[in-house]
């Protein structure tokens, strides 16, 4: 540690008391960090996927107080190394199969970078123009890649919850005619209600408790065998509430759940809630992903006639996060709904340029479009197509492995990359089966040789394997299989009553 009178001409350049780090010992220490960042990107294969750390192991490391005096970056550093890395869970690492992917590819990642070290900040376009309009231009080159038509205009969100709750925040001002704006919902003589089917994202409910709907104003629609929505259900709920003088408001349709990728019919859906009057918002944070592959686009055929839709461009696409892409047809009713225009940010360009302040909840933007055209144009439309279909084979091939093996069960469609397995050796209760599930999975991410999620499906605990790191290849789902088999075939015995 270095003492607070130090000076740049003594040698911590870092930083002296009351001053900011200087440019010099930026760009030393920076290269030190992109080093680092190479190295472990280089590396990562040969870590264990899952953080092995017990909690409260790394904030016991970590002093209670703030430093009173300057510190070198170079301390920084040594405890990132030491405290915080066995502290990760490896999301770039080849066997990482968890939740969805969190890609992050080193183009986006020099974008994200340069974000930051530009530290400028959208508020009005004036406030810096490029940022609003490479946005601008960024967002409709994903649109065209994603099979869109020009209707529709996007921003670039934080996170898909953020886009949904933006969503459901139109969609209330919509059926109140902007009424909740103007008077709050409490005006609202009968309750507003939001549709949605059980796979939905909790994001979906917790943006409609947010946006003031209550819990009790959600319906959630069963599924079918497929586990889509059902559309008859839906119309069912719909008529349901409006026999109870209750206003149906939205519906919001998931296209690729979180649990098993599942599709619901948009479609169908966009025939009811054209004939009903409802909002239809698509979530698509997964699977959007996908439309830049047109032999994909049928999975969310009907898409056009929604009101808005999500797609998370930092899931598996390989933006790193937060890059999650939001667009509506009518601009206008978003910017109606969430403008404020106080004097201090009006400026004369205001009726030739976009605002982006008017298109989401926050003031401040960050330079978010530099990583997805970094990553879009080292790419290319042609390179991201070829690692998704990648992917989607990998998922197929290990489907056929799964499916031919005695006592192992593919439990849901494979529609993208997302598998969703069981073994179900012979003599097992449903509760020592559910046991035996979690104890595998559990297994196999305590080893650090993979890392995959259990979730429940229609009840009963079952191991999902969402494919799509960048650096994942067939060997690696190979190894992974032969792991799965080892483990799980090894632990029957220590579940049989
Ligand atoms: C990942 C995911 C979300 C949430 O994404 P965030 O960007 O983390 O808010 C919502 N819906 C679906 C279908 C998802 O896959």
């Amino acid at each position: 540690m270095k003492p607070a009178e130090t000076t740049p001409e003594s040698g911590a350049e870092t930083t002296a008391a009351g001053q900011a780090m200087t440019p010099e010992a930026f760009r030393r220490f920076g290269h030190q960090v992109i080093d680092y960042l190479a190295d472990y990107h280089a590396g990562v294969a040969s870590r264990p996927v899952m953080s092995r750390s017990s909690p409260g192991s790394i904030r016991a490391q970590l002093p209670d107080q703030p430093p009173h005096q300057p510190e070198d970056f170079a301390a920084v550093l040594g405890d990132l190394e030491g405290i915080v890395m066995p502290g990760l869970t490896h999301w770039q690492h080849p066997q990482f199969y968890g939740y969805f992917p969190g890609n992050a590819d080193l183009s986006s990642v020099l974008g994200d970078l340069l974000s930051s070290g530009l530290g400028v900040l959208g508020l009005a376009w004036q406030s810096s123009p490029a940022l609003s309009e490479l946005e601008e231009v960024v967002t409709d080159w994903l649109r065209q890649m994603l099979g869109l038509s020009d209707q529709w205009s996007g921003v670039i969100q934080d996170t898909a919850s953020t886009s949904t709750l933006v969503a459901l925040l139109c969609a209330r001002e919509r059926t109140t005619n902007y009424g909740g704006v103007a008077d709050g919902l409490s005006a609202e003589v009968s309750p507003l209600v939001i549709y949605t089917s059980e796979y939905s994202h909790s994001s979906v409910a917790k943006a409609a408790m947010l946006a003031g709907f209550g819990a009790g104003n959600v319906r959630v629609i069963e599924t079918d065998s497929a586990f889509a929505l059902r559309v008859d259900h839906l119309e069912a709920a719909i008529q349901a509430d409006l026999a109870a003088g209750r206003q149906p408001c939205a519906v919001v349709a998931s296209v690729g759940t979180t649990t098993t990728t599942a599709l619901d019919p948009v479609q169908k859906i966009s025939d009811i809630t054209g004939q009903y009057g409802l909002w239809l918002h698509v979530d698509a944070a997964m699977a959007g992903s996908a439309m830049i592959l047109p032999e994909c686009r049928w999975m969310w055929e009907g898409i056009e006639k929604a009101d808005s839709l999500v797609v998370n461009a930092h899931k598996w696409l390989g933006a790193v996060f937060d890059t999650s892409l939001y667009y509506v047809r009518d601009q206008q009713h978003l910017i109606r709904v969430m403008s404020t225009n106080p004097s201090y940010l009006q400026s004369a360009a205001d009726n030739q340029v976009k605002n982006l302040r008017d298109w989401g909840i926050p003031l401040g933007r960050r330079f978010r479009a530099l990583k997805l055209w970094a990553l879009i144009r080292t790419q290319g439309r042609e390179g991201l197509q070829a690692r998704l279909r990648r992917d989607l084979d990998h998922a197929q091939w290990l489907a056929q492995q799964v499916e031919a093996a005695p006592g192992w069960k593919v439990l849901a469609p494979v529609t993208l990359q997302t598998v969703c397995v069981r073994y179900e050796p012979a003599g097992l209760t449903p509760e020592a089966l559910d046991a035996f599930t979690k104890d595998w999975c559990q297994q196999i991410n305590d080893s650090g040789l993979a890392y995959l999620t259990p979730a429940t499906l229609e009840g009963r605990w079952m191991v999902r394997i969402s494919i799509g790191a960048l650096t994942t290849q067939r060997a690696h789902v190979q190894m992974l299989w032969e792991t799965m088999r080892q483990r799980a075939e090894a632990a029957v015995s220590d579940h049989l009553g």
